[in-house]
């Protein structure tokens, strides 16, 4: 993307024009929100559940426009439950997670959890305890650390070797048994998060085809089969941020249309994706505070920086740049710079080698695709600058044809 919607475009100009100091904020676009979701939402093949990861985004504007379009909200913690509650449509949730408190569980459970995703042995006893003492019988799932080779291996793996998450296969059976031995407990599925950041279709094709390979086997550890009805595989579907070419949503339904209309006893397939929900409706915005050369190279020096908006830094890449010009036209320079933020660390940068004309201190530089995990895993109190200002446009209801 190198020109910005014309109304992301005056909510920026805006957001500069408010800010008394040169501005950092985030603009986040519900319109674009809703129809992206509901078009996402639409490709999936009937009966395949979507829900939301909150901890890509969960701030409140963007849950209440993606209630409408998801079959729910997947929360891991106690926090991510309060943003939830705080959503006015009321929609199922799912708790997940590593190391998951008392408090929370029983939290979960007095809000009428939809299912909770055990991970691990002594979870399943814990939260067995925890459900009889609130008289409820809690649907649970599974969280399994399959065995997968070595061609699903990306930079963010978090199953197929050793991780936190999830129980391996070899113990799977202990698991269903100690699920099956719990009055207070019902097995409703299995639920596999293995990836983060899949760009490759093909790729998470093939991981799915396994899953479902493997799904007779694991139900048919349970003592009644038939009660277990739902495989959730997770989130992980990647974002196209530096123009090598993206996930192919529309291609990776139409195949999942096929395979299970062929798959013989398919599960209710659910998919808890955070990424590619909200990364594309949020904006962060820079004003260009300094233009300066350094050893043969070009800074621009702006508002904000990766204490703000941490994911080229985390996701190891250069960030586009999109730049709105604010001053007379000449003033600035041809050049390729190296864009950082105010931090007091050679680590604040968000973007080297872009080539940016007529740049000058006080223009506005934007970087799209910053919905997701971007502020909210940002060090936001490194250095006690303030907090950046969060715009949002839109309501999700209009604009909302697909
Ligand atoms: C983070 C996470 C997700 C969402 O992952 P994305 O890569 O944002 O789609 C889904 N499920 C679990 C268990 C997670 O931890």
């Amino acid at each position: 993307m190198r020109e910005l919607p014309p109304t992301v475009k005056a909510a920026v100009l805006a957001a500069r024009a408010e800010h008394d100091d040169p501005v950092s904020a985030f603009v986040f676009d519900l319109d674009a929100l809703a129809r992206h979701a509901r078009q996402t939402r639409l490709m999936l093949p009937e009966g395949v559940e979507l829900f939301y990861a909150i901890k890509a985004n969960s701030e409140t504007p963007l849950l209440e426009v993606l209630a409408s379009s998801v079959d729910g909200f997947e929360l891991s913690s106690g926090g991510e439950l309060e943003r939830a509650a705080a959503c006015r449509v009321a929609r199922p949730w799912l708790l997940s997670g590593p190391g998951k408190l008392d408090s929370e569980l029983r939290a979960a459970m007095a809000c009428d959890i939809a299912a909770i995703h055990v991970e691990s042995l002594s979870e399943i006893d814990r939260l067995s305890a925890l459900a009889r003492s609130a008289g409820r019988q809690q649907a649970v799932f599974i969280r399994v650390n399959p065995a997968l080779d070595a061609r699903f291996s990306t930079r963010l793996n978090m199953a197929g070797r050793a991780s936190p998450f999830g129980i391996d296969e070899a113990e799977l059976e202990a698991a269903v048994a100690r699920v099956d031995a719990s009055e207070a407990l019902v097995l409703q599925g299995f639920h596999v998060h293995a990836m983060s950041h899949q760009k490759s279709a093909e790729r998470h094709q093939a991981l799915i085809a396994l899953y479902l390979d493997k799904w007779p086997r694991w139900r048919a550890l349970c003592a009644d089969p038939a009660r277990v009805t739902h495989l959730n595989v997770g989130g992980g579907i990647g974002v196209d941020y530096t123009g090598e070419g993206g996930f192919d949503w529309p291609a990776f339904c139409a195949w999942l249309g096929e395979t299970l209309a062929a798959w013989p006893e398919a599960p209710v397939l659910r998919f808890e994706i955070g990424r590619y929900l909200s990364a594309f409706c949020g904006y962060y915005v820079m004003e260009v505070l300094d233009c300066k050369q350094s050893h043969g190279e070009h800074f621009l020096i702006c508002r904000g920086g990766t204490h703000q908006f941490r994911l080229p830094v985390a996701q190891g890449h250069d960030h586009p740049i999109i730049h709105v010009p604010c001053h007379a036209a000449g003033e600035g320079q041809g050049q390729v710079w190296t864009v950082v933020g105010q931090l007091c660390t050679p680590k604040d940068v968000l973007s080297r080698g872009q080539y940016l004309d007529d740049v000058a201190v006080g223009d506005v530089l934007v970087l799209p695709l910053a919905g997701a995990y971007g502020y909210n895993i940002s060090h936001a109190d490194f250095l006690c600058h303030p907090r950046p200002m969060l715009h949002f446009i839109g309501t999700g209801r209009a604009g909302g044809g697909v």
